[in-house]
């Protein structure tokens, strides 16, 4: 879900809003995090960043979540988190951070819309899909180039379009948009693909699903919209012009973490924590996909929300 977001001038009159338990990000970790700090009763705020639910709210179909056998949507299981945090009591507030202080307790969060002041936070600001920064790209995002089959596979109904990446999202998002498209080519640089085995024996299954091996993407083209993409053979060297009606793009992902740059400690852009969650300021917890550059799954990154929340409510109660 998109957020329209206006930006409101400084504090509200009655100064920044305090709480003990401020969570930046409303994807799985979260959420999680949010449910467990509720149900401490401490009262946690959510700031929910420009898209409610994170990358799961995306998500065609969740099928590897227990406790759902037959699998569910997506945006369906982030309603469902959220429902479940709310229901114990954490505000989970359409706003998003754009400054944070965490040089002096208690820690000072810009938001949107407010100023939010916490004595712990936990950061769940996910990650965004990464890009492959080739001529066109940018100029036809939105007219044929998408990161997201689940919102655009829509628009390609009788339609052939070429998938970029070798991994899950790739073959998952891939199988998905044969559903409206034609003919779904899947454009990968090595031979052999990432994705785990029962993904890769559906997207060889299906007949409407193609591939294109040892290749890169070097230009997307068209007029109004995408027409083409230019192909480079890493192998041979062989180039070639391809067409198409639309590109998806499914390269892996980078951590939204700028926000809290020269301020936490990272490591590639991800935050560092300890096995506890915590990151090298007291009191402030990492979880998710922001400190996760090897699970990445919404189990996971809701386990690490969980187990953020419990470490922050033992340092709470520490602190008395
Ligand atoms: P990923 O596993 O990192 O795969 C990225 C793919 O993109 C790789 O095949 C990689 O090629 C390729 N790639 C990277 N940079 C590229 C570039 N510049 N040009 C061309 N190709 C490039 O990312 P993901 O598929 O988004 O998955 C992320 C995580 O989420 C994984 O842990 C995955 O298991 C999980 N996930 C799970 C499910 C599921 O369980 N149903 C669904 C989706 C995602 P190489 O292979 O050559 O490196």
């Amino acid at each position: 879900m998109q957020l329209n977001m206006n930006k409101a001038a400084g504090d509200s009159a009655s100064g920044p809003q305090h709480t003990k338990v401020l969570i930046i990000g409303a994807g799985p970790a979260g959420l999680s995090a949010a449910l467990y700090a509720a149900r401490a009763q401490l009262d946690p705020i959510v700031l929910t960043g420009m898209t409610m639910g994170g990358q799961v709210s995306i998500t065609h179909i969740i099928e590897n979540y227990p406790g759902f056998p037959d699998g569910l949507p997506g945006p369906e299981l982030g309603e469902l988190f959220k429902a479940q945090a709310e229901r114990f009591g954490a505000k989970v507030v359409f706003d998003s951070a754009t400054e944070v202080d965490f040089s002096q307790q208690p820690y000072r969060v810009t938001g949107f819309n407010a100023e939010y002041t916490a004595d712990t936070v936990i950061i769940t600001t996910g990650a965004t899909p990464r890009h492959l920064e080739i001529p066109g790209e940018e100029e036809f995002t939105g007219k044929g180039v998408s990161y997201c089959g689940t919102c655009d596979g829509f628009f390609f109904k009788d339609k052939e379009v070429v998938v970029v990446g070798g991994g899950d999202s790739a073959l998952e998002e891939g199988a998905f948009l044969t559903r409206f498209a034609n003919k779904v080519t899947v454009v990968h640089r090595r031979d052999e693909l990432r994705a785990s085995q029962i993904l890769q024996d559906r997207a060889m299954e299906n007949p409407k699903m193609d591939f294109v091996w040892d290749s890169v993407l070097e230009a997307i083209e068209g007029d109004n919209a995408v027409t083409k993409v230019q192909l480079s053979n890493r192998k041979t060297g062989e180039k070639s012009e391809f067409k198409t009606d639309g590109v998806f793009i499914f390269i892996g992902h980078t951590p939204n973490s700028e926000l809290f740059a020269g301020q936490l400690e990272m490591e590639d852009g991800y935050l560092v924590t300890n096995k506890f969650m915590e990151t090298d300021k007291p009191g402030i917890y990492a979880a998710g996909e922001i400190a996760d550059p090897h699970f990445r799954q919404v189990i996971t990154s809701s386990g690490m929300g969980a187990a953020a929340a419990i470490q922050a409510t033992r340092y709470l109660e520490a602190q008395g």
